[in-house]
């Protein structure tokens, strides 16, 4: 089991990559979490660069 698991179940949640980048609260069924966990910081910087910060909330809620 992985630190991140460990915390999601303590509820003791570190914010994912996308919402520390965009300052975000992250919510425990955070829609960014999956695609971008917080040990991957860099993957959506480099999305969030590519497509800005709104375009990328704007594609992912359109998942749910
Ligand atoms: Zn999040």
């Amino acid at each position: 089991m992985t630190n991140k698991e460990l915390g999601r179940k303590q509820g003791t949640v570190s914010p994912c990559a996308a919402c520390k980048l965009l300052r975000r609260r992250c919510a425990q069924n955070c829609i960014f979490a999956p695609y971008f966990p917080a040990d991957e910081p860099q993957k959506f910087a480099s999305v969030h660069r590519v497509f800005g910060a709104s375009n990328v909330n704007k594609m992912l809620q359109k998942e749910i």
